[in-house]
């Protein structure tokens, strides 16, 4: 596969682009949210000649969904995220508010629900659901275990998107809407921690870690 990663929107959102070699193409929070990120966004899937299958997002807050209208109208693909989190697409407007983020163009209601333990696979990607609350009450991450040759690279690690549940030496907050810093400990630790040392994560903002490098902090 190939990961193509974008910085989007003021809050700095990383969205990534994990395409095979048909084009077939899964989006990780693609939250483009101005006519320039837009068009960065569809160039690159113009010249790679690339299909949009999915539109997966970690988690709903407003920073995330900011590219999902954009997406939808684009590509004709609707967003997935987590049930527990779809309250949060009714309160765009009091996020973009609290956060001084732009809400010109409200994410629509999602086109699928993803839980723990679900699938998401195209042709040479397979991605695990793992559901984590506690940054918000539906937080999910995306687990793939055999990402193969990646970026024409080989003996690839498993890679982790786990958005805002886990950063580069720290973790998401836990003090916004539905936020609970037990279940998000308690979550990071069972779930998370005991993925392969190795596993090459790929948070929602910020640079990349490791599995490893996190777990001494806790
Ligand atoms: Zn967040
Ligand atoms: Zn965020």
């Amino acid at each position: 596969m190939k990961i193509n990663q974008f910085v989007f929107n003021p809050f700095g959102v990383n969205a990534y682009v994990l395409s095979n070699s048909n084009g077939e193409t899964i989006l990780i929070d693609p939250s483009a949210s101005n006519a320039r990120e837009q068009a960065a966004l569809s160039e690159y899937i113009k010249s790679e000649n690339l299909k949009v299958s999915r539109n997966l997002n970690t988690h709903l807050h407003l920073d995330h969904v900011l590219g999902n209208a954009f997406v939808e109208r684009t590509f004709g693909v609707k967003a997935e995220a987590h049930k527990d989190d779809e309250f949060l697409l009714g309160l765009q407007n009091e996020q973009a508010q609290m956060f001084g983020l732009p809400c010109n163009d409200l994410a629509p209601a999602l086109g699928k629900n993803l839980d723990e333990g679900d699938i998401v696979e195209i042709a040479e990607i397979r991605l695990q659901v793992i559901h984590v609350a506690g940054h918000s009450p539906g937080g999910l991450a995306f687990f793939c275990e055999n990402p193969g040759k990646v970026n024409g690279q080989d003996n690839v690690p498993p890679l982790l998107f786990p958005g805002d549940i886990i950063f580069a030496g720290s973790r998401g907050r836990s003090d916004l809407f539905g936020g609970d810093e037990f279940a998000l400990v308690s979550g990071i630790k069972s779930k998370l921690l005991t993925l392969p040392a190795e596993t090459v994560v790929f948070p929602g903002h910020g640079p990349m870690t490791t599995i490893a490098s996190e777990k001494r902090w806790y």
